[in-house]
């Protein structure tokens, strides 16, 4: 497969790939929320296309989402942002939900990260500590699974020697496999060592419009942030034409850190393992009539 070494080993000293069964994601560090051993879709066809979402400015729920998609009570996780109607805030959100079936109601495993008013510092918060909601705002990448035991793809990769990013690194591998075809991957990755640089949105929306990249990195909250991060990649290898952001990636912490992932900043110390799968169905819900060109990394 596409996910062989090779790409890796062109920005990483070291990187393995293997098909493991998926690890208990209930356990630590993950946590995530579900009983047995939460794994992602047994399907393991690159072949498919995508399973994910962006949405853009409206208010959404992750049970809608779910049943939207077509698979409800699926175990959502992914990158977005909270809903402003809820906090009150801009805040970076982290899903990590187990939506409602007809038996079970949902599970919401979220959570929250956002400038702390005391000391303008990062607040990382689980969502059901104050919310009992599943909702989210603006626009969130999501990877939709059914949550089941099976197979995952393993991915280690350390000491980074090129410029891109881990995730940025497996989107461009598989890109340039698989060429026009559009491959989704999602899951969790764990960055073990170093820092990386992670952003959290300002409470506020910017009172100035934000047209430029380095308008919106003007605006954006930047930190360097310390292992273990737990992340959570949504990635596109391409866009089929619906104006996807192709990678978005949120991480959240034992150690009340997280927010949206750019890369690691302590390239030798690097350490990645990550569990991902292949995604069967894109979905693309409430395309923007203007698609912004900015933002995107
Ligand atoms: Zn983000």
């Amino acid at each position: 497969m596409a996910a062989d070494t090779k790409g890796l080993k062109e920005n990483f000293a070291d990187a393995q790939v293997s098909v493991v069964d998926c690890p208990d994601l209930t356990q630590e560090p993950f946590n995530f929320p579900a009983k047995g051993n939460l794994a992602f879709s047994t399907s393991a066809d690159l072949s498919k296309g995508v399973r994910g979402v962006r949405v853009v400015l409206q208010v959404y729920d992750l049970n809608t989402v779910a049943k939207d998609i077509e698979l409800p009570g699926a175990f959502i996780l992914g990158a977005g942002a909270v809903s402003s109607r809820v906090l009150g805030v801009n805040a970076e959100l982290i899903p990590i939900v187990q939506t409602k079936n007809e038996k079970k109601p949902a599970v919401n495993g979220s959570y929250i990260a956002q400038i702390n008013p005391a000391d303008k510092g990062c607040l990382l918060e689980k969502y059901s500590s104050k919310y009992s909601d599943c909702e989210f705002g603006l626009l969130a990448n999501l990877y939709a699974s059914e949550g089941q035991p099976g197979k995952v793809i393993e991915v280690k990769a350390n000491g980074r020697t090129g410029e891109l990013n881990f995730v940025s690194c497996l989107r461009q591998t598989l890109e340039k496999h698989y060429g026009e075809k559009p491959v989704g991957l999602g899951g969790t990755f764990i960055i073990q060592k170093g820092k990386a640089k992670i952003h959290i949105m300002p409470p506020e929306f910017s009172a100035c419009p934000l047209n430029t990249d380095e308008d919106v990195n003007n605006w954006l909250k930047f930190f360097e942030m310390k292992a273990p991060l737990i992340c959570q990649p949504v990635i596109v290898s391409r866009d089929p034409g619906f104006d996807l952001r192709l990678e978005h990636t949120h991480c959240f912490s034992q150690h009340g850190e997280g927010g949206h992932y750019h890369a690691d900043t302590t390239p030798e110390a690097a350490q990645y393992r990550g569990y991902l799968l292949p995604a069967e169905t894109l979905f693309r819900i409430d395309r923007p009539r203007d698609a912004p060109r900015v933002g995107r990394d």
